[in-house]
């Protein structure tokens, strides 16, 4: 029996989710919004981070939000006209930062992180695209003494989940772009994706190849009875078994009308790109981490990126936010030389920093796969897999309970 599923969002968690449906016999249509590919699945650094198990909601963020702020030359941006977003935001993660809400959360993290490599290996051995997948490690470098050996330490004692690192050796400091550092850790086996936009095409394709369609349009939700249906661009869509929403950020006003109040925040982020450089062909991902920057080589050009800016979804960017990256670029000395192409896209988080992947209360045809934070690359392909045994009432392989909307509905 052919089973009809739509999925709302085709960013990576859409079409990684999609493309799992369609080759577990799902009839699939996916609908997206997104024909110029603006979305934060195609403007990430490409880092597949499996060492990120720690939570961004924890006493030590907050903690370090004073000096990390973007006016003391830091990251983080609270806007002042944003303030009735990241307020409420900022309590609730106060309350996920308590010190039990914290480990659960970090053992929630953790399952999820462990399956997000195997997953992945799998995912990109189907799409038949070489090198796709690039598990080759990133690194971590600072330029002061005293930052080289605090960050050094404090990676040593952090949780990674199951990511190793090892300090990098003599020739890969002298290496790395810029002025010399003062130290550099090198991961083992974290990974990128070679290029973003040949993933996108290549998901599109095993799509297509599986069955699936695309429908370009942007979708909205109404309940009847207990079931929700949905509408594209106002007309109904008709045949249809399960729905799945994977709208990123757009996740919350999304499902607001069936009920569910989602405390979702656009965490934005900004890059530049420039396609005439002299970055080592060889270098994996390299953070920058005194700057909380990273930098990644992508086929056709390199990507710095950086930034958490709390808003509203709709607000335009903020062009500061690009001068500073190119004031590091040029502090740094790298390689790289304008014209740079700027972008900025939104992180889809949610306050205790764990995605949200589970079957509605609301509406019992509904699914859900959205909130990933800064994790989205990273867990596209565990996530397609657990929403595939979600949507066949099987138990997943990995526990999926603390992932449900419920824990915002208590
Ligand atoms: C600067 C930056 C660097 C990052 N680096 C990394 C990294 O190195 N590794 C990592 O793992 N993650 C990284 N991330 C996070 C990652 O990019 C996101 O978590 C991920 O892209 C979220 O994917 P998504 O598919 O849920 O959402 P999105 O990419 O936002 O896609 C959502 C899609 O849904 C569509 N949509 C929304 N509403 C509707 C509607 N009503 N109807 C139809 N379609 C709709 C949108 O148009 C869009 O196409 C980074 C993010 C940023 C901003």
């Amino acid at each position: 029996m052919q089973r009809n599923m739509i999925v709302i969002g085709g960013g990576i968690v859409g079409l990684a989710s999609a493309l799992a449906l369609a080759r577990a016999g799902w009839q699939v249509r996916l609908v997206d919004a997104d024909p110029d590919r603006q979305a934060a699945s195609w403007g990430n650094a490409g880092h597949i981070a499996i060492e990120q198990v720690t939570p961004l909601a924890s006493w030590a963020t907050v903690r370090s939000l004073p000096r990390r702020r973007f006016g003391a030359g830091g990251a983080v941006a609270l806007p002042a006209a944003a303030w009735r977003r990241w307020l409420p935001f900022g309590l609730r993660l106060l309350g996920a930062a308590r010190p039990g809400s914290f480990v659960r959360g970090q053992r929630a993290l953790s399952g999820l992180l462990a399956g997000a490599m195997p997953a992945w290996q799998w995912l990109a051995d189907s799409l038949d695209v070489p090198d796709l997948l690039q598990v080759r490690g990133h690194m971590i470098a600072w330029h002061g003494a005293a930052a080289a050996a605090a960050g050094r330490r404090a990676w040593t004692t952090a949780e990674i989940g199951t990511a190793t690192f090892r300090d990098a050796t003599v020739a890969e400091l002298q290496a790395l772009p810029g002025p010399s550092a003062a130290g550099a850790i090198r991961f083992t086996n974290t990974a990128q994706i070679a290029d973003l936009g040949v993933l996108d095409r290549a998901l599109r394709a095993a799509l297509a190849a599986a069955g699936g369609t695309i429908l370009p349009g942007r979708a909205t939700l109404h309940l009847a009875g207990d079931e929700a249906r949905v509408l594209v661009d106002g007309v109904a869509l008709a045949d249809m078994d399960q729905l799945l929403v994977t709208a990123g950020v757009a996740s919350g006003r999304l499902l607001a009308p069936l009920g569910h109040h989602v405390p979702i925040i656009a965490e934005r982020g900004y890059h530049l790109r420039a396609s005439d450089h002299d970055w080592p062909a060889d270098l994996p991902p390299l953070v920058f981490e005194e700057r909380a920057m990273i930098v990644t080589r992508y086929a056709g050009c390199v990507q710095v990126a950086s930034f958490v800016e709390f808003a509203d979804i709709d607000t335009p960017p903020d062009p500061a936010k690009w001068e500073r990256l190119e004031a590091h670029v040029s502090a740094l000395g790298l390689p790289l030389r304008p014209p740079f192409t700027r972008w900025m896209g939104a992180r889809p988080t949610l306050p205790d920093y764990l995605p949200a992947i589970g079957r509605s209360s609301r509406a019992s045809n509904l699914l859900y796969a959205f909130g990933h934070q800064h994790l989205g690359l990273t867990l596209a392909a565990v996530t397609g897999d657990s929403v595939v045994a979600l949507a066949e009432g099987r138990a997943p392989a990995i526990d999926l309970a603390p992932f449900g909307l419920h824990r915002f509905e208590a």
